[in-house]
């Protein structure tokens, strides 16, 4: 990136992407100065040729820019103290999306650029409006908090689509984020720690569909209602999504079928029943959104019912596994907490529910209304124990402990229900860290343990 070519800039945070950021700078003709408070990423970084220097010693006023890495935790709990240095010197402090738009608008302005975010859905709709366009036959680069670092993607190009997703952080970043089409999927709180700022989080998030030629905002939720009614107040391209009522401009979800509405005259535009990918009312949310924006960049319907029908789905997020007889076995690994994994639950009618691990605050305690469909519990990890409390006397349920044990005794009871689809579920509210280096790991034990439960020929891929 050339922003800073002959310029002095200061990079912090060097991971995988904060050292994409700074080779990035360096072969822009930046004269970047590297650093990280640890060590071992700092001699990494080195020794990936990135130039790097001691930041505490230095003096700030040099610098055009600090530019911080994705992943560099935000300014909480309390000011870094690169931050510091850089605020005390009056120098903007932006992040690798920021380089991407100036880039973009210095050397290739025509290169279609969608910016997607949400508190819940970022991943999957990044990943399905990717999908939807390179069904379309599109050059499509796909990245941000979700894949590559996009300072390590493809180089712009006119004919390149670039689908970014984008973290709050990645957007405080970015003081001038002007996507060709953004995206605002929903403003929920997701930690209650983070209650006394969600004024501050809803700014952040309303500043990316601000910036954007065509805006598309989920209106379902009190706070991206607000944000549509102000853009639609200023006058911008905007198109609405909900998948609770019809709305008048925009699209929207009646039980699984999408329709689209223009000046208050609806259409059918596809029916997701039988689409195993996208199933769920929140799944609803991030198609109506993906359509919306595959068709802001001008893809066909034809082509994009086609790509929806094609969409494989995101690993680890309610993953379907395997078929064995009329079961079926859903990896939902990524849901770490209660609030994730009852969406899963409520998306299935007959469950064998594999759960556990390191537990989080409040337990499964919210889920009560979704035991009734739970044939049985498969409990694991440190939170079997309390997990099984909240279950007593409800559901009937198992410590099993492991993986392993989970999978075989589920596969062989539910195997016995006579229900149309008994499911094994993976959905552990829980983190995996107590058994697993991290969700991943853990969707993988899964899905492998499903796999050697049948020969091959019985799997559906
Ligand atoms: P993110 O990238 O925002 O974390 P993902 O697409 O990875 O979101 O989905 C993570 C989990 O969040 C899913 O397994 C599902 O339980 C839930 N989820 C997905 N989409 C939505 C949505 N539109 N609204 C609410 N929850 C969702």
């Amino acid at each position: 990136v050339t922003t800073f070519a002959g310029k002095k800039v200061a990079v912090f945070g060097l991971g995988g992407s904060g050292i994409a950021t700074a080779k990035a700078l360096v072969a822009g003709g930046a004269a970047v100065s590297a650093f990280d408070d640890n060590v071992d990423s700092v001699a990494a970084a080195a020794l990936a040729g990135v130039p790097t220097v001691d930041l505490k010693q230095a003096d700030f006023h040099e610098f055009e820019a600090l530019v911080l890495a994705p992943g560099v935790p935000l300014t909480h709990p309390k000011p870094h103290w690169t931050v510091e240095k850089a605020k005390a010197a009056r120098i903007p402090i932006i992040g690798d999306i920021e380089l991407f738009c100036r880039e973009r608008r210095a050397v290739a302005p025509k290169t279609r650029f969608i910016a997607i975010t949400g508190t819940n859905g970022k991943s999957t709709t990044t990943a399905l409006v990717a999908h939807l366009l390179r069904v379309a036959g599109r050059d499509v680069q796909i990245g941000g908090n979700f894949g590559p670092a996009v300072l390590s993607l493809d180089p712009l190009d006119d004919d390149r689509v670039y689908v970014i997703e984008c973290s709050s952080f990645q957007i405080d970043l970015a003081p001038t984020l002007d996507p060709t089409v953004g995206v605002l999927l929903n403003v929920t709180e997701d930690h209650l720690d983070r209650h006394g700022s969600m004024e501050r989080y809803a700014a952040i998030k309303a500043k990316l569909v601000r910036g954007a030629d065509t805006a598309i905002v989920g209106i379902d939720d009190s706070w991206s209602a607000a944000i549509a009614a102000e853009l639609d107040r200023a006058g911008k391209t905007l198109e609405r999504i909900s998948v609770r009522r019809p709305v008048a401009d925009g699209y929207y979800a009646d039980r699984g079928i999408i329709y689209e509405a223009d000046d208050a005259t609806s259409r059918k535009i596809v029916d997701l029943k039988g689409i195993g990918s996208l199933r769920g009312t929140h799944n609803a949310q991030n198609a109506a959104t993906a359509i919306a924006a595959a068709m802001a960049i001008g893809i066909s319907e034809l082509t994009i019912i086609k790509g929806l029908k094609s969409f494989p789905g995101l690993a680890h997020r309610m993953e379907e596994v395997a078929t064995i007889g009329k079961v079926l076995f859903v990896n939902d690994s990524k849901a770490t907490n209660a609030d994730a994994a009852e969406k899963a639950l409520a998306s299935f009618d007959r469950i064998y529910w594999i759960a556990g691990g390191k537990p989080k605050t409040g337990g499964i305690t919210s889920l009560a209304p979704y035991f009734p469909k739970i044939a049985k519990a498969y409990l694991i990890g440190v939170a079997a124990e309390t997990f099984a409390e909240t279950l007593e006397g409800k559901v009937p349920y198992a410590i099993v402990g492991t993986m392993e044990a989970a999978v075989i005794a589920a596969a062989r009871d539910a195997a016995e229900d006579p229900a149309p689809m008994p499911v094994v579920l993976l959905s552990p509210a829980c983190a995996s860290f107590d058994q697993y280096r991290n969700f991943e790991k853990r969707g993988d034990h899964f899905r492998s343990l499903v796999r050697a439960l049948q020969p091959s020929s019985s799997i559906e891929e």
